[in-house]
């Protein structure tokens, strides 16, 4: 990612030009609409600069306001809001690019948990959990698990990188694959079983015996 003012390309992780100073502002240039100004009840302040937040409309979805810190640039998404931004600004992907996943993570800089400093949910105040933001796209979010999640200047971006390179397919997957492997191995009735398995031959071949009994009993009162 390049500066828009001078060109310069940004360190990972920044949004803010090492050489002209200037903070640049890529994230919201297709999707945003307008600076709304402040929530008319109860402010939400910025959890890193405590500036108060300022609404910006976003055309996704029919439409939805944001809160942004016009300083920090850093963005609040209500529940659900930042999936929608991400499904609707990227155009469908089917398949997940893995070098360019990889390559991703190197332009973009990973963050570890390790870098721990937790910051307050700006509308209840409490501290936010940190959490890795699908596997693969280096980015920890700040979450209130009753109000949204918080994404710093540039996560957004990077975010928007990380599903055009089919990221969320690749979360998909991952996903799945874990279920599958803690599923316990038998499921249902016997009877759902594969006619094929060693199990149910085996099993066959006993009712057999034991009809093959049967059959002996009964003719040995018979005769
Ligand atoms: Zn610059
Ligand atoms: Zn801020
Ligand atoms: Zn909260």
């Amino acid at each position: 990612m390049n500066c828009t003012n001078c060109g310069a390309p940004l360190p990972p992780k920044s949004i803010r030009c090492t050489f002209c100073k200037t903070l640049n502002d890529v994230d919201l240039r297709n999707v945003a609409r307008r600076v709304d100004g402040n929530r008319e009840t109860g402010s939400r302040d910025c959890p890193r600069c405590e500036e108060v937040l300022q609404i910006v409309q976003l055309e996704v979805d029919g439409g939805f306001g944001v809160d942004r810190c016009l300083k920090c640039h850093g963005i609040f998404f209500d529940p659900g809001e930042l999936e929608s931004v991400l499904d609707e600004s990227v155009s469908k992907v089917y398949e997940v690019d893995y070098p360019r996943l990889a390559t991703l993570v190197e332009e973009e800089g990973i963050e570890t948990l390790k870098d721990v400093k937790y910051i307050k949910c700006p509308d209840c105040k409490k501290f936010m959990n940190r959490k890795a933001y699908g596997s693969r796209s280096g980015v920890i979010v700040d979450q209130c698990r009753d109000h949204g999640v918080w994404l710093d200047g540039r996560e957004l971006h990077t975010l928007l990188k990380w599903t055009k390179a089919g990221g969320q397919i690749h979360e998909q997957k991952r996903k799945a694959r874990e279920a599958e492997q803690s599923k316990p191995k038998l499921t249902g009735p016997i009877d759902d079983r594969p006619i094929f398995t060693r199990e149910y031959r085996t099993e066959t071949i006993i009712d057999a015996s034991d009809l093959f009994r049967a059959v002996r009993s009964i003719a040995d009162i018979l005769f």
